[in-house]
């Protein structure tokens, strides 16, 4: 009972754990000794990559018999993506790990004073092991709401390239500048989304647009300068990641 655990925290180990990755079940039966789960709450050490160590609150389902604490990872992700929503967006998506549980004075009192990162492990009690139970029927959905956030602009990517060519217009504002890199159009005329990629933080969404009558000029630029034509579902996903990346930038 005594005994550290051999992953993490200073404190005696507590607990076998698993996360769980079934959203559809919350396994109100022990997956080890097929006995009754019963409801425990209590505060879980999450850390997140890089440097974000985090405690929640947590009801886990326990079995007392096999002394197994079941977290449910979407749950868990879930509150996460919440909380880093005000904390500090980037950090959606990263990867975590779940250390262990806090001594529970200890976690009060950070409830008052924010507990010093650096005690965190003077009072953890990591798990004494992690366990996992394939159902077997199937790769565990993973549900992960904290991961999609950050990669809903490489869905969108996904969905604009299997829609090749998207017909666009120029939005109004950013016409000149097409004309300047030898593209005269107009407001009301269409051009083509040939291609599109990842253009990285700067440049967010990239599209290929190059004229079709002057392939030897390149022109590869922003979704956000482009007009989305239509009501389709993809259009829609287009209008709202340009509203989305507009407010960012504007901030
Ligand atoms: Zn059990």
């Amino acid at each position: 009972m005594s005994k550290k655990s051999p992953h993490f925290g200073k404190l005696p180990a507590l607990y076998n754990f698993f996360l769980n990755p079934y959203s559809d079940d919350r396994f109100p039966i022990c997956p080890r000794c097929q006995g009754k789960t019963e409801d425990k709450k209590v505060p879980l050490v999450i850390h997140v990559d890089p440097a974000h160590p985090v405690s929640l609150n947590y009801t886990c389902a326990y079995c007392a018999r096999c002394d197994l604490l079941i977290a449910h990872q979407d749950e868990i992700e879930s509150y996460l993506t919440q909380m880093f929503l005000k904390l500090d967006p980037k950090s959606i998506g990263q990867d975590y790990m779940v250390m262990g549980t806090f001594d529970y004075a200890y976690w009060e009192q950070g409830l008052k004073s924010p507990n010093d990162a650096g005690d965190l492990l003077n009072n953890l009690h990591g798990f004494k092991k992690y366990l996992n139970f394939n159902r077997g029927d199937e790769a565990p959905k993973i549900p992960a709401m904290f991961k999609k956030k950050a990669d809903k602009t490489q869905e969108l990517i996904s969905m604009m390239q299997t829609h090749l060519p998207i017909a666009v217009r120029v939005a109004p504002e950013w016409l000149p500048s097409f004309r300047n890199q030898g593209m005269p159009i107009s407001a009301k005329q269409s051009i083509y989304i040939h291609a599109v990629f990842d253009g990285g933080e700067e440049m967010g969404i990239a599209c290929d647009v190059t004229s079709s009558s002057n392939k030897k000029k390149a022109l590869v630029v922003s979704l956000t300068f482009l007009e989305v034509i239509g009501d389709t579902p993809l259009a829609k996903a287009m209008r709202h990641y340009q509203k989305e990346r507009k407010s960012k930038l504007g901030r």
